[in-house]
């Protein structure tokens, strides 16, 4: 028998051996007295434990645990220590708390957590500024429903969160947000925000001072380039030396001339206050020009073909479209040796239209690709400034596709040859009137 039923039983077995002794000594109804006397006093004596036991139940944070004796004592001893061990969990999960709530507080982007249907389960301080909400009062309200800026809404409908949103608050003028959702667990998303502001500002400087640069830059050059141009056609120009320098002069003013124009088209192109023009672009037509211009340059050194093999057209900026298309086309020229093939090409893949430039020149190595879109980037220098280069064509292609939702794909293998192709999206496709 266990400890608890042999001290239980301990009392009702004294008492019973007691009553028995009595009842052979006095009698039977003096011995039932006293056991029924004996019994009573011990069932007040666990009624008044089971009363301390609710008291303390009714407000355990507020007063300790009775001391209780007997059986009592143990039981409430146990209680005793399990509340000890509650109440000290308790309290190292709250300090945890309070310190990730101090490192949220003190990171420098604004964090919330939603649930899978935008409800707002935690915010940080700087989530409160950004989207102007009020952790107490919004928890578990739907995000939407508070920020609802359109671009902000469909970000959170899409469902495709690979790229930051650009966030600008017409409530509060000037403020700029990067805004990136980040999905975790079961189906929870952390909705990351960062206040751009300043860093836009510097960029909008940034372009603002080589817009202006490169425009004052234009009439000088234009001016100088003619001089040389008038001086180097004189037919009394005997000297031979003049005559170099003059050649000279005008090759680099070209260059210069090249690179202002080349600076002012990225400038537009980035500018937000010049939004696409649309319109339905015959493609056949810009495809067959663009290889007009392509046999010009290439002047008869290399094979080029056109193949247009699909009769979609495009809903886009014709002018846009021909420079990135010339610009393609104009690289595979410079970068394919004599007696190269270049194949141009209008097409479609998974249903959605694709222009592409195939050359069989000196190709890329792997790992300049990922960097050819920057300004300026280059893989050969020299051969870039021999053949006419700015080092801006594909940053001038990366905005024109960005701005046509396309993308640009390039697949090159050093010493075979590149393709550069630009894949539309479907909704681009104009539909034939
Ligand atoms: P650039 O005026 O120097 O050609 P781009 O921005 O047009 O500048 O191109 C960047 C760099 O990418 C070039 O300098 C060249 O090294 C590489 N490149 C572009 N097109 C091709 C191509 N078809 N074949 C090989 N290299 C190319």
């Amino acid at each position: 028998m266990s400890d608890f039923w042999q001290r239980a039983f301990i009392f009702p077995a004294v008492m019973l051996v007691f009553a028995l002794l009595l009842w052979a000594v006095a009698g039977a109804l003096p011995a039932a007295l006293v056991f029924g006397t004996g019994m009573a006093l011990r069932a007040f004596f666990h009624l008044r434990n089971l009363a301390a036991l609710e008291n303390w139940l009714a407000a355990p944070e507020k007063q300790p645990v009775p001391d209780g004796s007997g059986l009592w004592e143990d039981a409430f001893s146990q209680l005793n220590k399990m509340t000890q061990r509650y109440r000290k969990e308790c309290e190292f999960n709250s300090r945890a708390l309070q310190q990730m709530e101090q490192a949220t507080s003190a990171l420098p982007e604004g964090v919330a957590i939603l649930d899978e249907a935008d409800h707002i389960e935690w915010c940080n301080l700087l989530a409160e500024n950004h989207f102007g909400l009020d952790c107490e009062r919004d928890i578990g309200q739907q995000i939407t429903y508070l920020a609802r800026q359109p671009e902000f809404v469909n970000y959170l409908a899409t469902r495709n969160f690979s790229e930051p949103l650009v966030l600008r608050d017409k409530r509060r003028e000037g403020l700029v947000l990067s805004v990136k959702l980040i999905a975790y667990g079961n189906n929870k998303r952390l909705l990351i925000s960062r206040d751009i502001t300043q860093l836009e500002r510097i960029e909008h400087m940034r372009r603002d001072f080589v817009a202006n640069v490169s425009h004052e830059l234009r009439t000088p050059l234009t001016v100088v380039n003619g001089f040389v141009e008038t001086l180097h056609d004189m037919p009394n120009l005997e000297n031979d030396m003049a005559r170099r320098a003059l050649q000279l002069m005008g090759e680099q003013t070209h260059r210069m001339k090249s690179l202002v124009d080349d600076l002012l088209t990225l400038s537009r192109l980035e500018n937000d206050q010049n939004p696409l023009r649309e319109e339905a672009v015959e493609i056949r037509s810009l495809m067959e020009e663009v290889f007009r211009q392509g046999q010009l340059l290439s002047d008869g050194k290399h094979l080029l073909q056109l193949r247009v093999e699909s009769n979609a057209n495009l809903l886009g900026c014709r002018e846009e479209l021909r420079s990135a298309f010339t610009n393609l086309l104009t690289n595979a020229i410079r970068y394919t040796p004599q007696h190269g093939e270049i194949t141009l090409r209008w097409t479609e893949r998974e249903g959605q239209p694709a222009f592409a430039v195939q050359d069989s020149g000196i190709g890329i190595a792997a790992q300049h690709i990922p960097r050819l879109t920057e300004r300026f980037y280059r893989v050969d220098r020299s051969r870039s400034r021999e053949t006419g280069g700015t080092g801006l064509g594909l940053a001038i292609v990366k905005h024109i596709a960005m701005r046509h939702q396309a993308k640009l794909e390039v697949t090159s293998e050093e010493g075979k040859g590149s393709t550069f192709a630009l894949l539309f999206p479907v909704k681009r496709i104009a539909l034939s009137q």
